[in-house]
């Protein structure tokens, strides 16, 4: 990313110094550069003018609080999956009215919730929820506005386990079944049928998978105005990729743009995008100390203090992080190492065979592209309290997240010394 002012041989990222950073916050630390995230704000922004659409990050991506203010205070809406989601985006300052509320399994509460709190649209996935919606909102005696979730049955290609738009995956309904609600929608009273929401898969480079798949959802917006119906929002959901590694890129937000325009020219309504990883991944280094460099019989590990509770998705997806060491590497040699973390899993491996400059006890390290799907994911497995995080602008840095402590982390725990049921 251009202007994540990086070098990670004078470590100073975004103007602050990342050994002095780790010594003040200790590791493992989320670092985030509010630049980065301001400028992919900036250009997805810039790419959608002169269409009426609207930008509904999807929280999940980074729910940090100050991550999603930074995001807030740049026009971005939100869309949610969770109760727990629904209340960061407005506890991050997003107006109700901004926020989507996706999600395959939302329960009555969440959907109670989200009516309460007045949620822009929901994003129905099935039938069933359908019905709950309707029954909810009945009962509260309001409207619900919402938007069906179509399987436009496209092979985003990308890694089997961010792939959602595909016919045998669990997310939305096909296009007939969502032509049948509309065709029926007096039975939902309560609820107000009125958009398309899609979303096919994640860290997708290539651009051509979503044309297909917005050509799809035009093709069936002008059915449904043939047929009478009116549509006010049409949801292409997320998706866009980022560079995770030497050789990849994201794609340009004016070709995602341009697909858009292309596509829904004529649509008099309002245009939503959901980006998630695109925004911020970028923008965040996971920083981490070197515990030890063990030489096994076979191969040399890294052992790190950052784990697989800390950043899942190298064990989760196979996903590739660039890992760089910070400092000045002159006349280091480069070594093969196992990068891994102590816990008690195989698994629990950030990058196998990884060629880095030679390390040593007590240096750090940073695991790059990780402001996404990284925090987010966490746990506390092993008894490994939650990472700190911080958020970096022009030389400052602010502590977003305190690192958790141990009481923190079994504050909820109790002995079974009282037993709630007789
Ligand atoms: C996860 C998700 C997104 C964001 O996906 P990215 O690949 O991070 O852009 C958007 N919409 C929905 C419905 C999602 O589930």
């Amino acid at each position: 990313m251009q202007d994540v002012t990086s070098c990670w041989s004078t470590g100073v990222f975004a103007g602050v110094d990342l050994e002095q950073l780790a010594l003040r916050e200790g590791t493992p630390l989320y670092v985030y550069s509010a630049p980065a995230i301001r400028s992919r704000m900036r250009a997805l922004h810039d790419a959608l003018q002169g269409l009426n659409a609207g930008i509904r990050y999807a929280v999940k991506a980074n729910g940090t609080l100050a991550v999603l203010q930074l995001l807030a205070e740049q026009g971005a809406g939100a869309d949610i999956v969770s109760a727990g989601e629904l209340q960061r985006a407005l506890r991050a300052g997003i107006a109700a009215c901004d926020i989507v509320f996706s999600g395959v399994g939302k329960t009555d509460a969440e959907i109670g919730m989200a009516l309460a709190a007045g949620v822009g649209r929901f994003n129905l996935e099935s039938r069933a929820e359908l019905d709950a919606v309707q029954r909810i909102a009945a009962a509260r005696g309001c409207m619900a506005t919402a938007s069906v979730r179509i399987n436009p049955d496209v092979d985003a290609q990308t890694h089997a386990k961010i792939s959602t738009g595909k016919a045998e995956n669990k997310f939305g309904v096909a296009i007939s079944e969502a032509r049948a609600w509309f065709d029926a929608h007096t039975t939902w009273p309560n609820v107000q049928l009125d958009g398309l929401h899609m979303h096919i898969g994640s860290q997708l480079l290539s651009l051509a998978p979503v044309a297909e798949a917005v050509q799809r959802m035009a093709t069936f917006w002008q059915q449904l105005v043939v047929a009478g119906h009116s549509i006010a929002s049409l949801d292409v959901g997320g998706g866009l990729g980022v560079r995770y590694r030497e050789g990849e890129h994201a794609p340009a937000a004016r070709d995602y743009a341009d697909i858009l325009r292309t596509a829904f020219a004529g649509f008099d309504g309002r245009i939503l995008v959901e980006p998630g990883r695109w925004l911020v991944a970028e923008a965040g280094v996971l920083l981490s100390r070197v515990v030890l460099v063990k030489q096994g019989e076979a191969r040399r590990f890294l052992v790190l203090d950052a784990a697989m509770n800390d950043l899942l998705r190298p064990s989760l997806y196979e996903a590739w992080h660039d890992i760089v060491r910070i400092g000045d590497d002159a006349g280091r040699e480069s070594l093969a190492y196992d990068v891994v973390g102590p816990v008690c899993e195989t698994g629990d491996t950030f990058a196998m065979d990884r060629t880095l400059p030679r390390c040593a006890a007590g240096e750090l390290v940073a695991i790059l592209g990780t402001g996404a799907y990284a925090s987010s994911m966490g746990s506390t497995y092993n008894s490994r309290p939650l990472p700190a995080e911080v958020l970096v602008d022009g030389g400052r840095y602010a502590l977003v997240r305190r690192r958790q402590t141990f009481d923190a982390m079994i504050a909820d725990e109790q002995p079974a010394s009282v037993w709630n049921s007789p």
